[in-house]
């Protein structure tokens, strides 16, 4: 099952890519805020499930421009990300693997959707492909056997950065450089792991005008979905639409040599297998 933030508006993606407006389909019971689809995750996931499966008669069906798309999850209440989460990446930024995942937060502001056009601020301005992780059940302590079922959906993600502020003083400045206007594309949609064969390996990769930058599988974490939400949860507790940007593969623009980072006019395009694609372009 796949939930988009169409126009801000909640909606269901049908298997041939058109909407269904939540609010509107459950007669105001879910909706039309995304964030509603987290007040009561189990509830409406078994509503949704139904209302896909149903072919209602006179259920509309709009064709979806993917512009209006914004963030599937717009106002997290918390988005906690992971730095060097695969090994290659580990390696190449010359860090050992930690017993706590290396967490900082990119601020709410920062988020947006498919197709944004994202201005540029100064400095050195780096790709980063990632998964994100939406939370549908909160909880303290999870086990890790437990630990899918507390999650809502998967989305394709850009964790950009800008290198200079990241890594100019005594200690590296994360959370501000990586939380730009623009700089969280999170999208284009929310993907259930059910709709997935095997949510634990998902291709993963970006290129910048069609010429590919990263490319991995999220089987390749250090930490996976799972460890990532045990020892997340171990130390803080997890809220219903909290999203977790899962850590980036190798390939980032710093580490190349020499360095290459995004420029005015061009276009990212990330893509996670099953998930979907996303575009960025920078402006
Ligand atoms: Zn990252």
């Amino acid at each position: 099952m796949r939930l988009a933030n169409l126009a801000g508006r909640l909606v269901l993606v049908t298997e041939d890519e058109r909407a269904i407006d939540v609010a509107e389909a459950s007669g105001g019971r879910y909706g039309p805020d995304p964030m509603s689809a987290f007040a009561d995750w189990r509830g409406f996931a078994v509503w949704a499930r139904e209302t896909l499966a149903d072919d209602r008669p006179g259920l509309r069906r709009k064709t979806i421009d993917r512009t209006m798309l914004g963030a599937p999850v717009p106002r997290p209440p918390q988005i906690l990300a992971i730095g060097v989460n695969y090994r290659e990446h580990a390696d190449e930024a010359g860090y050992p693997p930690d017993s706590l995942p290396v967490t900082f937060t990119k601020f709410a502001s920062s988020l947006t959707g498919d197709q944004a056009r994202v201005a540029l601020p100064e400095g050195n301005v780096d790709w980063e492909v990632e998964l994100v992780v939406a939370i549908g059940v909160g909880g303290h302590a999870i086990a890790r056997e437990d630990a899918w079922s507390h999650v809502a959906g998967l989305a394709v993600s850009q964790d950009l950065s800008e290198r200079v502020a990241q890594l100019d003083g005594r200690f590296p400045q994360f959370s501000l450089a990586k939380s730009h206007p623009g700089f969280s594309p999170v999208g284009p949609w929310l993907v259930t792991p059910d709709a997935l064969e095997d949510p634990a390996d998902l291709a993963i990769s970006c290129a910048i005008d069609g010429e590919t930058m990263q490319d991995s599988r999220t089987s390749r974490m250090i930490y996976d979905i799972p460890e990532l939400i045990v020892r997340l949860s171990a130390v803080l507790t997890l809220m219903p639409g909290d999203i977790i940007f899962t850590g980036t593969p190798a390939g980032i623009g710093n580490r190349r040599t020499p360095p290459r980072f995004l420029r005015a006019g061009e276009t990212l395009v990330s893509r996670v297998e099953g998930v979907g694609e996303l575009t960025t372009h920078l402006v």
